[in-house]
């Protein structure tokens, strides 16, 4: 899903450059019908063709992890809307870099304990940008929004 976000992303990116290069009047200021460029976006996708191997009637195992496909069901039960802290920004205590460091689907998002600088310095210490649970964290961790359900698979 990150490759087709930021296709759409780089897609947009294009058309709008290429309005701009055009002098479409739908980019120029003060038009009413104005095409804004907007970044922050995703794919749904939808009305996938049907073929055996992207349509499945069982649940998904582990041997489907990483597969591309879509599940045929009914929602029976929808759990409230909450937020998932998917990366936090990680700073070296010796050559102060900043990396993004993305939590662990397979392990109830959790981060790893040990974090390594990629500038391979020695003895340093790679931890979380700002306190926890303060303002400040809040603007070096990556949100996004999420919801559990229970899905009844059709036979
Ligand atoms: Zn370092």
């Amino acid at each position: 899903m990150e490759f087709l976000d930021s296709a759409v992303k780089r897609a947009l990116s294009d058309l709008y450059e290429q309005l701009r290069q055009d002098k479409d009047p739908a980019i120029s200021k003060g038009s009413t019908s104005k095409f804004l460029f907007k970044p922050h976006v995703h794919t749904r996708i939808s009305m996938m063709p049907v073929c055996a191997h992207l349509y499945r009637l069982e649940f998904p195992s582990c041997k489907d992890s990483g597969n591309f496909f879509c599940l045929v069901g009914t929602v029976v039960r929808v759990g409230p809307a909450k937020l998932l802290e998917y990366a936090k920004t990680y700073q070296c205590n010796k050559c102060k870099n900043q990396i993004d460091v993305k939590a662990i689907p397979s392990k109830f998002h959790s981060f790893p304990k040990h974090v390594e600088c990629p500038n391979l310095c020695l003895n340093a210490k790679v931890s979380p940008v700002g306190k926890e649970n303060s303002k400040t964290s809040e603007h070096f961790s990556k949100f996004k929004d999420y919801q559990e359900i229970k899905l009844q698979v059709n036979k």
